[in-house]
């Protein structure tokens, strides 16, 4: 399918995602657009068991705690065929947190990830406020230890799928103690005391999940809800944007190719002037560079999930995921824009697909560090590293 080397069992697992995305969830895409996200429940139910069956669910798990276990450039080639569909869709495929087996302890394990992995429970994340968004240092929310329990107070937005989620990551700075003013993450329960829903907005995308503003009104959590010890609350959320920043950019390829494909069959056959419209350069020279901006970050997303796999130094990782997800977000917004230019009028409509990518696209140079913040880390590391160690 590509011309990148990859081994049988790579092209297998390709292969098998790809046909779930084009036999299975592609079918159901307009239909979810024009319900809000949603389709019928026995199909999602479907969708959600065939993700489990077929492995790719908790792909990001070790099979000791019942995931499959694949290696970085796996993941990479399954979240690349999901990215060919919408979100509203893919997100059948889920990765619970892949830093989780290394720092919770045997309780949370049991509790919350092993259920998570067999796609029993579900968590969302909150971490972001109004005040502290790129900037997550700056976030007011408060844990104070109180006898054997922690009291969390704060007000969290953007937590997405909140409402299909039955716990919470929910991140804060610690008040007295040996590490006042460190950061300190919990897993919290979605139905204890004291969690209030504020309002779930609308976004610019068409997805059954939402992105929730919530409020923690002093919710009272035994201490053995703290993930790892007091004041390592940030590095579990490094951990887990380098994943996410690696997974957007396989899924901007993975969707510039199904912009790429779609614009290139209909230049092909619409016919304007009396010739199709693929034989003015004006539109076959967008195709051009959607093409070959397109190979450039396949082959960056492949070689720094090879690089994962192979050991690399975790701040040459963190730089290398920021480029990774900077190019492929940014490529396939172009390329987005420049289907939906193909298109003409059709491509303004909500029943295309490069309408649909168009919009959905915008939020990879936003979510999980925005492409500003991408570049200071990429800087950064260039100052501290150098050129060659980066690239
Ligand atoms: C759909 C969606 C889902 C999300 N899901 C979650 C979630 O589940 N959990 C969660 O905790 N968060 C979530 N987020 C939050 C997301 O991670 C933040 O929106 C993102 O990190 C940017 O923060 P911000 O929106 O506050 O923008 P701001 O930080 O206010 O930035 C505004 C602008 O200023 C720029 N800027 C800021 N600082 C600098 C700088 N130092 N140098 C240059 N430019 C700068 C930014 O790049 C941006 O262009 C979600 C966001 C969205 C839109």
């Amino acid at each position: 399918m590509t011309t990148y080397p990859l081994t049988d069992q790579d092209r297998d697992i390709q292969q098998r995602a790809r046909t779930f995305v084009d036999e299975q969830l592609i079918p159901w895409e307009e239909h979810a657009e024009e319900h809000g996200g949603e389709i019928p429940e026995d199909a999602r139910e479907e969708h959600h068991k065939l993700a489990i069956d077929l492995g790719f669910y908790a792909m990001n798990l070790p099979v000791e705690l019942g995931g499959t276990g694949y290696t970085t450039l796996q993941q990479v080639l399954v979240s690349e065929q999901i990215g060919r569909v919408t979100n509203a869709l893919g997100w059948c495929v889920h990765t619970p947190a892949g830093w989780a087996p290394d720092v919770m302890s045997d309780d949370q394990i049991e509790r919350w990830l092993k259920p998570s992995i067999r796609g029993e429970r579900r968590e969302c994340y909150a971490i972001t406020e109004a005040g502290a968004g790129s900037d997550v240092d700056a976030l007011t929310a408060t844990a104070r230890r109180d006898g054997d329990a922690y009291v969390l107070a704060g007000e969290k937005m953007h937590v997405t799928s909140y409402n299909n989620a039955d716990h919470i990551f929910f991140q804060a700075k610690l008040v007295g103690g040996d590490h006042e003013g460190e950061h300190a993450l919990f897993v919290v329960d979605k139905d204890t005391p004291g969690i209030r829903l504020i309002r779930e907005p609308r976004y610019t995308h068409t997805y059954p999940d939402t992105h929730a503003i919530v409020a923690f009104d002093d919710v009272r959590v035994p201490a053995k809800q703290l993930i790892g010890a007091e004041g390592d609350g940030m590095n579990f959320t490094y951990a887990w944007f380098r994943y996410e920043r690696l997974m957007i950019a396989a899924r901007c390829c993975g969707a510039a190719e199904r912009l790429i494909e779609a614009a290139t069959a209909f230049a092909e056959e619409r016919v304007q002037f009396g010739t199709p419209i693929i034989e003015n350069q004006a539109i076959a020279h967008m195709l051009a560079d959607s093409l070959t901006e397109l190979w450039a970050a396949r082959l960056m997303t492949y070689r720094v999930a090879e690089n994962i796999d192979a050991g690399a130094d975790v701040k040459i990782q963190h730089a290398q995921c920021s480029m990774v997800k900077l190019y492929a977000s940014e490529m396939a917004g172009r390329v987005a824009d420049r289907a939906v230019q193909i298109f003409g009028g059709r491509g303004y409509m909500r029943e295309n697909v490069a309408e649909r990518f168009y919009r959905e696209l915008r939020v990879d140079r936003i979510w999980e560090g925005t492409s500003e913040i991408q570049r200071n880390i990429i800087a950064d590391q260039l100052r501290k590293r150098g050129v060659r160690t980066l690239v």
